[in-house]
């Protein structure tokens, strides 16, 4: 493992996540978990000699990405009703461990929840934070609050088998307050309301409202009180219309707009966030046939239809200067774990965003809203030295972060979690004197 106290990554393309185009042949000055400087390779002549070089060898350097849509604590399910049964709260966590790690490895350094299995996230980010175990900086979900058959309370009542490790099942504004105060009471940062529905659910489909506005404002009231960040499934224009008059603070899906809706996002474009995570859509055309879902059963499910909606959405947005994040609601067997980048291609192939708008959105616009104290998603002095190096250009080929062996380095806070840069003359050692041999080997080593 190379972690030194600080350390020159020199001789990269330098990519700050800003939107500016890269340095040619810039550097990124490490000092503890911060980054001191970005700037071109002949702007560190003052650097001490005592900071290790590491020479990237003219590769992309980019600030770690940020998965907008995570459910860490789902685990590559192939039915939905197998997230809250089949799998115990014990298997769910150390999966969730396990995703955690790919997440990481995958260039992904921080990461938004959008629901959570018990309180599996809220112990993902503890253990994450004291360095327990690897993952991304996390902002922790608590259970989906949503009423009585609301989208994924899916069991009818002559199965008996109730909602637990993925509900609270809370009606009317009083139980909706009850829920949330619980959610804060077990160490979530944020909770997930469900507004409407979803295609495959026969019992709450889009544009079904499950909540009441009253219910919505109770919500977004109790969770904003209680300094949680409130995000929402809403999948029609009424309900994002209900999610912005109440004053959640991130869309799901955003799927059907009206003038209304639209209008309000404008309004509140400054502070809202959507994350459409298309690639639940595109996942399960993709790979949803071996699971029952062929295409003939998704075009009945209206997913087509969907998809298409999505795309005029997310145009009409764009043109809004709306902040749209990809995050794809990996997860599922159609949605698996590890290819979060997918969700990249998808902004560039269906919703026309240049590969450099892609790259923004999924760091400097998505860094704003897990919002760790400002320090997340750029590289510019004063951040988290949350860093990826790439061997290609995610700006002629934004394809390229899906291939793991292509993210060469993750580097969080400022510390190698992998490394598989060739070893040797790229890394300047003479740099640092009176180096034992033990210590070269450390630092010439990758974490894993
Ligand atoms: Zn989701």
């Amino acid at each position: 493992m190379f972690n030194a106290e600080s350390m020159l990554l020199i001789h990269g393309r330098v990519f700050d996540g800003t939107g500016n185009e890269p340095i040619p042949d810039g550097g990124v000055w490490i000092e503890g978990d911060e980054i001191r400087r970005v700037g071109s390779a002949d702007q560190f002549d003052d650097v001490p000699d005592s900071v290790p070089r590491v020479d990237v060898g003219g590769r992309f350097v980019m600030p770690g990405l940020v998965e907008s849509h995570s459910h860490l604590s789902y685990f590559n399910a192939s039915s939905l009703q197998d997230l809250d049964m089949n799998c115990t709260a014990e298997a769910t966590t150390i999966k969730a461990v396990l995703n955690a790690r790919t997440m990481l490895r995958a260039g992904y350094t921080s990461a938004f929840s959008f629901g959570s299995l018990h309180a599996v996230d809220v112990e993902l980010r503890r253990h994450i934070n004291s360095g327990d175990i690897p993952g991304p900086r996390y902002v922790a979900c608590g259970r989906d609050v949503l009423g009585t058959g609301g989208m994924v309370d899916w069991n009818p009542d002559h199965l008996q088998l109730g909602m637990d490790g993925l509900a609270l099942l809370a009606d009317n504004p009083w139980e909706v307050r009850k829920a949330i105060r619980t959610i804060r009471k077990n160490g979530a940062d944020s909770v997930k309301v469900y507004l409407d529905g979803e295609g495959m659910i026969e019992s709450d489909l889009p544009g079904e409202l499950s909540y009441t506005q009253e219910e919505a404002d109770a919500a977004a009231d109790e969770g904003h009180r209680r300094n949680l960040k409130m995000i929402c499934h809403a999948r029609s224009a009424d309900a994002v219309t209900m999610a912005l008059k109440a004053g959640m603070d991130v869309i799901g899906h955003a799927n059907y707009l009206d003038d209304e809706a639209l209008d309000r996002l404008y309004r509140d474009r400054h502070r809202i966030f959507v994350t459409p995570a298309i690639h639940w859509q595109v996942g399960l055309y993709e790979n949803g046939a071996e699971f029952g879902f062929t295409s003939g059963v998704l075009d009945g499910l209206g997913y087509k239809a969907e998809i298409a909606e999505t795309i005029n959405s997310v145009a009409k947005m764009k043109a809004k200067g709306i902040r749209i994040l990809p995050g794809g609601d990996f997860g599922l067997a159609w949605t698996p774990h590890g290819t979060y980048a997918r969700d990249l291609q998808n902004f560039v192939e269906l919703f026309d965003y240049t590969p450099m708008e892609a790259l923004v959105a999924a760091t400097r616009d998505a860094g704003a809203m897990v919002d760790f104290g400002g320090k997340v998603g750029t590289l510019e002095a004063g951040k988290f030295a949350d860093i990826v190096v790439v061997d290609g250009d995610p700006l002629t080929d934004i394809t390229v972060l899906q291939d793991q062996d292509k993210i060469v380095s993750v580097i969080q806070g400022g510390r190698f979690f992998h490394n598989s840069m060739p070893a040797g003359p790229r890394f300047d050692l003479s740099a640092k004197p009176g180096m034992t041999p033990a210590e070269e080997d450390r630092l010439l080593s990758s974490a894993e």
